[in-house]
């Protein structure tokens, strides 16, 4: 994920009569936050790292409608997804330490011309991620995250306002594609809230009901447990 950073993480959400819950894998991470996903030795070095570093940041469009924000591409991702666009950002030893300080920093230089943040991975390390979502809502800002994964820990959730769960999928195409394995969901009091997808596939209409499971055209399904 970097200046171009939905390519491969854009993802949605059509109703299926299937119903397979992903089966998740948690491990915990250096600060003892469980985060998930992927059994891979890379995913194991990644959860034992303490870095938080990313790229520069990308003043994005698209990544959250209705929103011009700052999205931060965190290095290390676990999730190895085939056809990645952004495998160069996988080493969670590379880019640039992202301090509280620094992301303090971004925030004041880019005051009155964003109104959100996006972070594109970071979930891996929940309590540094948690402490620039809070700082974030300080400054009065919209938080989204996008993530490969299936789940977004508890530990996150309240600072979140929308999250991207998913890994890429290459053959079932980004939030866009209808056949898409991704759903772009909206958080309210720290619980999946409102499957917002449809905002990037014009041809879905809304949909009127909460639920606790986002069940995407591809029989594949995201429980908010
Ligand atoms: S979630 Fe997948 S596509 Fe996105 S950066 Fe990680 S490996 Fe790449």
């Amino acid at each position: 994920m970097d200046a171009t950073p939905s390519a491969n993480c854009l993802p949605a959400n059509q109703k299926s009569t299937h119903q397979q819950i992903i089966p998740l894998t948690q491990h915990n991470s250096a600060d003892g936050l469980i985060y998930r996903d992927t059994d891979s030795e890379h995913s194991k070095r990644v959860a034992l790292s303490k870095a938080f570093n990313c790229s520069e940041p990308d003043v994005v469009f698209q990544e959250l409608p209705n929103h011009v924000a700052l999205a931060f591409t965190i290095h290390g991702c676990p999730f190895q997804c085939p056809g990645c666009h952004s495998e160069h950002t996988w080493d969670p030893n590379t880019g640039h330490a992202l301090t509280d300080e620094r992301f303090e920093s971004y925030l004041k230089q880019y005051r009155g011309l964003i109104s959100a943040v996006v972070f594109l991975g970071g979930e891996w390390n929940a309590s540094a991620l948690r402490n620039k979502l809070r700082i974030a809502k300080q400054f009065g800002l919209v938080t989204c995250l996008y993530s490969g994964g299936n789940h977004v820990s508890r530990a996150l959730r309240p600072h979140l306002d929308f999250v991207k769960l998913g890994a890429w999928k290459e053959h079932l195409g980004g939030l866009d594609s209808p056949t898409t394995n991704q759903v772009f969901i909206e958080l309210k009091e720290g619980e999946l809230w409102h499957d917002r997808t449809y905002w990037f596939q014009e041809h879905l209409p809304s949909t009127t009901q909460n639920t606790t499971v986002f069940q995407t055209s591809r029989g594949v399904s995201y429980a908010s447990a």
